[in-house]
């Protein structure tokens, strides 16, 4: 049985290479030879024929670009079905590389049109952090089900709209929380909620790059914050799925700004503490200077670390025990494919919108924190 299986899925990757490599090789299905533009008018008939979810990417960036698509192709129940892009020489490549019909294709300007689209049944924005909370709500109003990216918006009050805008539209909202999906962080998660080395006694994470001049992450309209919004946000993740509680209190110290002209406005690298109800204090860093990439827990009768932690990949971890090893994995396929089952099957999804505003509400008593210096209730 899992050999049909795993015969079918090869199969269905052959085909998806050839079509990914612009090939003109017939392609044999049930019988019928198909070349050419027939080949990936099958395909997308075929999606849709599967009952495979409809996704449209809004923004087509480095994320959507690099990840996302890459990843819908490898998922079961969901398939890039259309695009919204503000420049017309991606719509054309993308429209090439991955068969998307023209009728599929979007702009910011006709965006509310994709409500008259059956082919799109969830909205997957990818945009400015400051953008996700007009394009969530003008995607649930055009009845269309939504992942948002991280982070969810840059207030509370706006992931208050996104969510009220998705329960009036009866459609469902989640967020890009790509490592719920993940095996390594699901087993720090695990190793810390289940408490197999006891209590834990310390606990820190640290997420970090150097940021290029002029990008709209150093651009506090467009950004919200520095790297706290963009980076530090998987450590406050981190912190609540390895304890499985969430912060009463923080703390936090932002350090000098190396550079003033590359830093207008935003934090460069912040430090802050996650004091939890049961008196752990976390310790975390974001950074756009420095390189930092770990999830690191001390407890009583042991110890269990990831590092790097918040990949895409080649994550690497160990406990006082021994080493954590998976095997490779799409975070991004899985998560577009538990939403899409979650739509399918009516259920929960385990990354809703309350957990993105509940993160939110978290950094903006960071922040606080940060420009008061001293201890924010949560
Ligand atoms: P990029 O800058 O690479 O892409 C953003 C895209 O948004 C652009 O390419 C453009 O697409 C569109 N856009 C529309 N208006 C603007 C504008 N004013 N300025 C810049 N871009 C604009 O960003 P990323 O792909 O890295 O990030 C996008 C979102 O995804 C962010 O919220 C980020 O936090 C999140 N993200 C999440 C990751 C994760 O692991 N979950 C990883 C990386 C990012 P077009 O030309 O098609 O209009």
């Amino acid at each position: 049985m899992k050999d049909n299986k795993r015969n079918k899925l090869s199969r269905r990757n052959f085909i998806f290479d050839l079509g990914l490599a612009g090939l003109s090789i017939p392609v044999l299905s049930a019988g019928i030879t198909y070349t050419g533009k027939e080949k990936s008018k099958h395909m997308f008939e075929q999606n849709k024929k599967d009952g495979k979810l409809g996704v449209a990417l809004v923004g087509l960036g480095t994320y959507a670009g690099g990840q996302l698509a890459p990843a819908l192709q490898q998922t079961e129940h969901c398939y890039l079905a259309g695009i919204v892009t503000g420049t017309p020489s991606k719509a054309e490549s993308w429209k090439a590389k991955y068969n998307i019909p023209e009728k599929n294709i979007y702009n910011y300007e006709n965006y509310d049109s994709i409500k008259n689209n059956p082919d799109i049944d969830i909205i997957y924005v990818v945009l400015p952090n400051s953008m996700h909370a007009e394009y969530t709500i003008r995607g649930a109003k055009a009845g269309k089900h939504i992942t948002c990216e991280k982070p969810m918006a840059i207030t509370v009050e706006d992931c208050d709209k996104m969510i009220a805008a998705c329960k009036q539209a009866g459609k469902m909202l989640s967020i890009g929380y790509r490592l719920h999906f993940d095996p390594y962080n699901l087993e720090m998660a695990t190793l810390g909620t289940k408490k197999v080395f006891g209590e834990i006694k310390a606990l820190s994470a640290g997420f970090g790059f150097r940021a290029q001049k002029g990008i709209w992450r150093l651009d506090k309209k467009l950004a919200g914050g520095g790297p706290l919004m963009d980076l530090g946000i998987y450590c406050l993740q981190a912190v609540c799925y390895t304890t499985g509680m969430e912060p009463i209190a923080v703390t936090a110290q932002s350090a000098p700004i190396s550079d003033p002209e590359k830093f207008v406005g935003i934090e460069e690298t912040l430090t802050w503490q996650m004091e939890m109800p049961n008196g752990l204090k976390a310790e975390c860093k974001t950074s756009y200077t420095d390189g930092l990439n770990y999830l690191k827990a001390e407890a009583a009768n042991g110890s269990f670390e990831l590092q790097p932690a918040f990949n895409y990949s080649g994550l690497k971890g160990k406990t006082s025990h021994g080493v954590i090893a998976y095997p490779p994995m799409s975070q991004q396929a899985k998560q577009m494919d538990e939403f899409a089952l979650a739509i399918k099957n009516k259920r929960h999804t385990i990354v809703p919108g309350e957990m993105g505003r509940r993160d939110m509400k978290i950094i903006t008593a960071i922040y606080e924190a940060m420009h008061s210096g001293k201890s924010v209730m949560v």
